[in-house]
């Protein structure tokens, strides 16, 4: 119904529409048409995916808006695709502050091949912006990105998603005062019945970022998402700096030279207590936050809100 309304809004707007018998198609604003969209610049690639910089310019004069869009590496319709498909849905139904914009869809080859168009953030992710601008960010404002970051991830669970990939890669930069969650592309739905979402299929996982009921038993749980945030918190408070990212931390605890016994050795040493340590210069009221995030049962660790609760009295 709203829909309807909206059409005969935008009609009495454009009474040439009408009269031109346009079909609604092509005034729905969430499909984006391929001949108009402009490669500008790659903003990134993963492992099945890439993200690009495009001009949307209907007019052909430049005039357009810039988006980010993801597509496939491969153009092909296999699990991937899927994937995509699954993201592209996620998206579509958030609505938060603090999460990345959905805007719509381009379909190619008459439905075969598909890309998701999102607000494009100048800054990029934390993990581009942090080391650069190191200087101007006092640790307040790393305490406002925590708080906006649970903010987000908070809503998320409260539309039964589990997020499933955060880390300081996956959040990007609006401006100096507001980040927001990107990449769904791991997002998960839970039933209102179920508690966690079980891995079926074998991906290459942000492994240094999951708690161990994820690396032993895939599953998943909201709390699961709670030990990503402590262990993206840590990223925050080292600026990112890759030398003490979490995988070279735990690198230069286990030794390089294991392989395959790598995870084995993760799972061990998380197990046996093993922690990121706190980062120099972060306030022990943070790490004990942290700290908090990683307990090793999920119903023992904090949660969104009460995170948010904890930085709102640090900021105060
Ligand atoms: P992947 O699934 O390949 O990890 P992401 O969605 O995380 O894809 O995007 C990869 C990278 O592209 C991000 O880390 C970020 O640097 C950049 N990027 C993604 N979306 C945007 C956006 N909307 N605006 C600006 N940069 C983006
Ligand atoms: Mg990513």
């Amino acid at each position: 119904r709203a829909i309807v309304r909206e059409l005969d809004r935008i009609k009495e707007q454009n009474p040439a529409m009408v009269s031109g018998g346009v079909p609604v198609q092509e005034i729905d604003p969430t499909l984006f048409e391929s001949r108009f969209l402009k490669t500008i610049r790659d903003l990134g690639e993963g492992h099945f995916g890439k993200v690009e910089l495009c001009l949307y310019d209907p007019h052909g004069d430049h005039s357009g808006q810039k988006v980010a869009v993801k597509s496939l590496k491969s153009e092909s319709d296999g699990p991937d695709c899927s994937n995509l498909r699954r993201e592209i849905n996620t998206m579509r139904e958030l609505y938060h502050s603090n999460i990345v914009k959905y805007k719509g869809i381009c379909t190619e080859e008459g439905g075969r091949t598909i890309k998701l168009i999102m607000e494009y953030l100048p800054a990029g992710s934390l993990k581009d912006y942090l080391p650069r601008h190191k200087a101007q960010t006092s640790q307040q404002r790393l305490l406002l990105y925590a708080i906006q970051i649970c903010q987000g991830m908070d809503y998320l669970g409260s539309q039964n998603y589990i997020h499933r990939d955060l880390a300081a890669r996956n959040v990007l930069v609006e401006s100096e005062t507001l980040v927001k969650i990107g990449d769904f592309g791991l997002t998960k739905s839970i039933k209102d019945n179920e508690e966690y979402y079980t891995v079926r299929e074998e991906q290459d996982s942000p492994v240094y970022w999951y708690a161990p009921e994820c690396l032993i038993h895939r599953k998943f749980y909201k709390a699961s998402d709670v030990w990503s945030f402590g262990v993206t918190l840590y990223e925050l408070m080292t600026y990112c700096d890759r030398k003490m990212s979490p995988p070279e931390m735990f690198l230069n605890t286990i030794g390089r030279s294991h392989g395959q016994m790598t995870m084995a050795r993760l799972v061990k040493s998380l197990e046996g207590g093993w922690r990121l340590s706190c980062p120099p210069s972060c306030p022990d009221k943070v790490y004990i936050q942290m700290r908090r995030c990683w307990a090793h049962a999920p119903e023992d660790r904090v949660d969104f809100k009460g995170l948010i609760k904890e930085f709102e009295c640090l900021l105060s």
